[in-house]
């Protein structure tokens, strides 16, 4: 069946049963919600456990769409090599070396790009070296880097909750000696705005050019400011470089677990070592056919910023200010502490992200489906009260 026609049809038809029927038709749903009934049949459950499938899961970031077809279908191919070691890979670092227009040797693959980060914590903070970073940023990399006794040198967000590239540099250069690398994250986990291709440029030209600089880009396919660019040039250009990707986001391979590390060669064989090797066959098969799935991807894109859109405008009318954010997630401001704000909406069944110290009277909500951005708002509605519109961020 062609799924994308049906799509594009189904898009002409207008008001909002058609607005509901292209949200709820997307390449691979149908495949997706087979393989979720097959695997309810075949192990008896008839409920979700813990009553996890009936939660809206908004907490971590997720596609909530799962797998485009294609990627299914190639994923459900390669499943008679799970019996192997030594399998048909379908070229997946050939694949991205091309789509990067790099060499294999400058891809390391990992578990997830998580594995990337937590290997470049091994390689980088031996003796007790640190990380510079913003502050929030991607938690997860701090507390790895702290559990193996390296260190964290954090630079706060501005007042507009951007990036302090100056106070970056500065904290690089003061801290020369101790540094094991500078982290980068763009679009910023959790407040969702870009770092700009200028402001990268103004970085790397400001710190010494053997400090390696990891540029997370794992939230890059949803971006739309045309300030941004991916730093993938920079690799070519031989800067000590590394950019990290995922397939958790747009791909909607987040329990599959695939990412990767583009860098220059010498970087790459230093970090290699430290990896585990331990991706499976299923999801290299899966990767090769999700890099070349451009239109599913412009799919998940093009859901995901239109309910992102209409989400943050109604907590705006609402009288709830919202962080830009060019990712598939958002901040608002809530205005009173968190952490019992988020046990209130998981019991009305709607999951939303941890406290991210210091911005502790921020909200970080996922963008999930149509129908899960509805609970989400009808949750908001009953916990909080309508405020006479702010924009005080
Ligand atoms: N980097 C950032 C900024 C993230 O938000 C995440 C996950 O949420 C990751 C990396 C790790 O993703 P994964 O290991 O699934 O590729």
């Amino acid at each position: 069946m062609d799924v994308l026609k049906a799509v594009s049809r189904r898009r002409f038809v207008g008001g909002v049963t058609g607005a509901l029927g292209y949200l709820s038709l997307r390449p691979g749903a149908e495949l997706w919600a087979q393989a979720v009934d097959a695997t309810a049949a075949a192990t008896g459950r008839q409920t979700p456990v813990d009553g996890y499938d009936a939660l809206a899961k908004l907490a971590n970031n997720e596609n909530p769409y799962g797998p485009p077809e294609s990627v299914m279908q190639a994923m459900t191919r390669a499943f008679k090599y799970a019996n192997r070691y030594g399998y048909p890979d379908g070229g997946i670092v050939a694949e991205i070396a091309k789509h990067h227009g790099v060499k294999p040797e400058q891809i390391m693959l990992g578990a997830g790009s998580g594995e990337i980060l937590n290997v470049a914590c091994t390689t980088f903070l031996q003796d007790g070296r640190k990380i510079v970073g913003s502050d929030p940023s991607y938690t997860i990399l701090y507390n790895h880097a702290t559990g193996i006794k390296g260190g964290v040198v954090k630079v706060p967000l501005l007042e507009d909750y951007r990036q302090d590239i100056q106070a970056l540099v500065k904290a690089t250069t003061a801290n020369y000696r101790d540094v094991g690398f500078l982290y980068l994250c763009s679009p910023n986990n959790p407040t969702g705005r870009i770092v700009t291709q200028e402001e990268v440029r103004q970085l790397l030209d400001g710190i010494p050019e053997d400090v390696p600089v990891l540029i997370d880009e794992a939230y890059h396919h949803f971006v739309d400011d045309p300030a941004y660019a991916t730093s993938v040039p920079y690799v070519l250009e031989g800067r000590q470089v590394i950019v990290t990707r995922t397939f958790s986001k747009i791909s909607g391979l987040a329990g599959m677990r695939l990412g990767y590390a583009v860098a220059p060669r010498g970087l790459i064989e230093r970090m290699r070592p430290y990896t585990t090797g331990s991706i499976n066959a299923v999801v290299k098969w899966g990767g090769v056919a999700a890099l070349k799935d451009t239109a599913s991807q412009d799919w998940v894109k093009r859901v995901t910023l239109d309910l992102r859109t209409r989400t943050t405008a109604e907590l705006e009318s609402f009288g709830y200010s919202v962080i830009p954010s060019d990712a598939n997630f958002f901040m608002v401001h809530i205005g009173r502490p968190v952490a019992p704000v988020i046990q209130e909406f998981r019991k009305k069944g709607v999951l939303v992200g941890r406290p991210f110290p210091p911005m502790l009277e921020h909200l970080r909500v996922s963008i999930g489906t149509a129908d899960e951005m509805r609970r989400f708002m009808t949750a908001f509605k009953e916990i909080f009260p309508a405020r006479t519109a702010t924009k005080n961020g």
